[in-house]
This record gives structure tokens, C-alpha cells and sequence, in this order.
């Protein structure tokens, strides 16, 4: 059992922090709000996570997970502490630090016995150091530290899973002692650990984010492809992810990638690389494909509906990917825009993601049930690939509809059926249909 403080908890602290605490040990989380502190305590959690409910209720009534606002309380008795903080895009496309910054500040100021500090944010290779400078800067004379990177891989959606099933724990330091201490902590996981040099930890969790991405938009640009010479890209998918060396995940054509990870990472890899002389001409493609994903699907939109002045869009799913409440770069967010900026009326379902979309959609009709975002829509959009769209009854909605046209922006629909009720269907890179319609 160790003590263990976790700054932050967001998607990535409060799956940290619940899990640490499952994992046997006394966690103490810290955050600035006294109502989120509060409530956590009574088992109402800022985030919908799967399955992380039940985990904090668990150890925070076995005394071994605890909220605080207060530095001091949660580094008390701590050996370790866990900055998850957020790591958002500033405005040249760079990693916002101020957090961080915020973070090791007040770490640095309460730091009165030896601490590991562990860093989970996604953060500029280099900022491991500079973050000891701030540590050495604000401390007190003596007393000893180290900086531990410990780049986080869950995904949201299935956090707590990802956490306790790592693929790989990544420890970069310049302390190996302190790194090997830090890896002890994840034994219980019997995982593949790296220890490594703090730059290059740092650079594991760019480098593997950016790759992720790179797999979208390729998969993107080929499902284009596809359209063009009549190939159906689910198969292509299916054909080159059989393959060892290629694998499965990730090659899923659709709207692109959206969510609090891909787009801000990217964007900063993309602006570290070039700040440091390196030129990353995939990086911008990668990006550049993406943006042009979502316009694309507007333009064949645009193609069946003539105009989309007066027309009515269904948005069926709003957050980035299913299983997640997070609106953060969501690309329903860009494409509500669009429509609405070329006069459609935009209205929309999703199954948790609403109470944060409406905070950034302020003239959508959000609506209580996916019938209801059909009734009267010109276009349905299959944005995100929720389970329970899986199973609508599809005549009922083609029905309700103005006009029956269905874009299915992820592929989860079988285009022959969808044509069978009466849909216009549509899907991204289903150039090959079996009947020579475009897909
Ligand atoms: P988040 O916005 O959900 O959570 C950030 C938390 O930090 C919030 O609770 C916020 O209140 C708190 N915070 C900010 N400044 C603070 C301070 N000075 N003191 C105490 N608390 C403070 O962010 P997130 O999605 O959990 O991401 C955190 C980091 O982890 C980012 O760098 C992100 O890139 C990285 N990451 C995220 C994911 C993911 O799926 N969300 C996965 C891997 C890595």
C-alpha cells in the first residue's frame, strides 16, 4: 500500500486515481472545485466513464480513495504524485502548459518530505525538465524529488478497462530508481514496462497518438479512393487489417477523428517539430485530410439535398465516439456549424453527450429519443456509431422522415437493407454496392 495524491480528475485522473485506490492503495484526488470535491464524495462524477462509478463508490467507502481542494491534504502523507491535468490547444496550435505550470507551482510549494512526481499529461517533449526547474525553483531548500513521465494510453469510453490492461506502462526519467519505484506501483498489472529517458517517454505518447490519427486519415483518403473507382472500403479495411503487419483498429473510414486527444496532439507535435527545425509534412496532411473529411461529407450532403436553406438535418450521436459524454473537438460540432451556416436547421440526439452539447450547440433542437431527431428531417446523419443506433427500427424512421435520405457517416448500416425501406443511403467510401448505386 502506498500514499498517492492525483491532481486533476478528469477522464484521465479520476480513472487513475479510482484505479491506483483498487489497486490497494490510499489515493487522495485534488482539483480546484469544492462542488466537483463535494460531490465525488457522495459518488456523482463530473465525467461519464463506464464502469468508474462503481469504482470510486467502492474505495471511497473503504477509506482508500479521498477528495480534497487542498494541496496540502492531498501531499500529506503522499510518495507519489500524479499530475493529470489538461493539456489543451493554445492558439499557434501549441500544448497550453498553464495547468501544469499551476500544478507543479502548488506541488512545489506544499513539498516538505521526498516525492516522486508523475507526470500523466500529454505534454511537450521537455517539459519533464522544466517542470523539475519549477520544482527546484519554489521548493524548499533539501528536500529531494524526482520527475517521473508517465504518459497515459486509456481510451475514453473505456478508461477504467484500459488502465487496469495496459498494453504498455511508459516510464521515462532521469532518476532510474525513481522510475523503477513508480513501476512497482504497476506490478498488480503484469504489464510490458518501458523505462526510458524522460524526452523520450514524453515523445512514445506524440509519436502513438499521431500514428493513430495517420491510420484515420489514411483510411479516409483510400475510402475516397474507393468512391472514385467503385471499392467498397469496409472490405478494403477488412482485406488489409487481416494482415499482421497493418492490424484492424483504427481503419475505420468515417466523419475523422475528433475527441480531446487527436486533434490537439497532432496540432502540437506538428508545431514542437517545427519549432525545432523539423519539417512534419504528414503531420499537416494528416490534418489537412481530416478537415477535409467533414467538408466532404457536407458537399455529397449538399448533392442530394439540393440546398440545405429551409431543410431539416437529423444529427443521430454527438460526442467525438461512442461510450464518452466528451464534446471536446467533437466533429458534429464542425459539421452543426456548417449546415447551420448554409441555413439548415439542425436537430440532434445522443444518448449522454447532450448536457455538455448543449453548451456549444446553442441553436440545435436537441431532441429525447433518435425517432424523434427523424420526424420531419429532410437527412439523417449517422454521426456517432452509438450501439443503440444499431438497432432502430429503421422503417419507423424512414417514415417519419421529409425525406427519407440517410447519410450514415460510420458505416454501420447495411446499404442494400437501407435502400430496401426506401432510404436514399449514403456512406462514406461504399463505392461498390452490388448494384451499381453509388455508396
Ligand atoms: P480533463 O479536462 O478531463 O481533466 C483535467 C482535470 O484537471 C480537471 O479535473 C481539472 O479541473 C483539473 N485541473 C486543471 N488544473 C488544475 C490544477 N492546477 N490543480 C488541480 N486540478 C487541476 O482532461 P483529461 O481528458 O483527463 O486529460 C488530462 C491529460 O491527459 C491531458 O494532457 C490529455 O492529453 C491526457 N490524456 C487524455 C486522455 C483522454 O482520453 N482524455 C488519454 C490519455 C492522455
Amino acid at each position: 500500500m502506498k500514499n498517492i495524491c492525483v491532481i486533476g480528475v478528469g477522464y484521465v485522473g479520476l480513472v487513475t486515481g479510482a484505479c491506483l485506490a483498487d489497486l490497494g492503495n490510499r489515493v487522495v484526488c485534488v482539483n480546484q472545485n469544492k462542488e466537483k470535491a463535494a460531490n465525488l464524495k457522495k459518488g456523482i462524477l463530473p465525467i461519464f466513464e463506464p464502469g468508474l462509478e462503481e469504482i470510486v463508490r467502492r474505495n471511497y467507502e473503504a477509506g482508500r480513495l479521498d477528495f480534497t481542494t487542498f494541496y496540502d491534504e492531498g501531499l500529506k502523507d503522499a510518495e507519489f504524485v500524479f499530475v493529470a491535468v489538461g493539456t489543451p490547444s493554445g492558439s499557434e496550435g501549441e500544448a497550453d502548459l498553464s495547468h501544469v505550470t499551476a500544478a507543479a507551482t502548488e506541488v512545489a510549494q506544499h513539498l516538505a518530505h521526498p516525492l516522486i512526481i508523475v507526470n500523466k499529461s500529454t505534454v511537450p517533449i521537455g517539459t519533464g525538465d522544466w517542470v523539475a526547474d519549477i520544482i527546484t525553483t519554489h521548493k524548499v531548500k533539501g528536500v529531494e524529488f524526482a520527475v517521473v513521465s508517465n504518459p497515459e494510453f486509456l481510451r475514453e469510453g473505456s478508461g477504467v478497462h484500459d488502465f487496469m490492461n495496459p498494453d504498455r506502462i511508459v516510464l521515462g526519467s532521469t532518476s532510474r530508481a525513481a522510475a523503477e519505484k513508480v513501476a512497482e506501483l504497476y506490478t498488480p498489472l503484469q504489464a510490458t514496462t518501458i523505462i526510458t529517458d524522460l524526452r523520450t517517454a514524453e515523445m512514445i505518447k506524440y509519436a502513438s497518438n499521431c500514428f493513430l490519427a495517420t491510420k484515420i486519415s489514411f483510411i479516409n483518403e483510400m475510402a475516397n479512393v474507393c468512391e472514385a473507382v467503385g471499392a467498397d472500403v469496409l472490405e478494403v479495411a477488412r482485406g488489409m487489417g487481416s494482415d499482421k503487419r497493418i492490424g484492424p483498429a483504427f481503419l475505420s473510414a468515417g466523419l475523422g477523428w475528433g475527441g480531446s486527444c487527436f486533434p490537439k496532439d497532432v496540432k502540437a507535435l506538428a508545431h514542437i517539430a517545427a519549432t525545432h527545425g523539423a519539417h512534419p509534412q504528414m503531420l499537416r496532411a494528416v490534418m489537412e485530410i481530416n478537415y477535409d473529411q467533414r467538408k466532404r461529407v457536407l458537399s455529397k450532403l449538399r448533392e442530394l439535398l439540393g440546398t440545405f436553406r429551409g431543410k431539416t438535418v437529423g444529427l443521430l450521436g454527438l460526442s467525438f465516439k461512442p461510450n464518452t459524454d466528451d464534446m471536446r473537438d467533437a466533429p458534429s460540432i464542425e459539421l452543426a456549424h456548417m449546415l447551420e451556416n448554409e441555413g439548415a436547421h439542425v436537430q440532434a440526439y445522443d444518448p449522454v453527450a447532450t448536457g455538455n452539447a448543449r453548451k456549444i450547440l446553442k441553436s440545435v433542437t436537441f431532441c429525447e429519443t433518435p425517432y424523434a431527431v427523424a420526424e420531419g428531417a429532410d437527412a439523417l446523419v449517422l454521426v456517432t456509431e452509438w450501439n443503440e443506433f444499431k438497432q432502430l427500427d429503421m422503417q419507423r424512421i424512414a417514415r417519419s422522415m421529409r425525406q427519407p435520405v440517410l447519410f450514415d457517416a460510420r458505416n454501420i448500416y447495411d446499404p442494400a437493407k437501407m435502400r430496401a425501406l426506401g432510404f436514399t443511403y449514403r456512406g462514406i467510401g461504399r463505392g461498390y454496392n452490388g448494384n451499381g448505386q453509388p455508396g
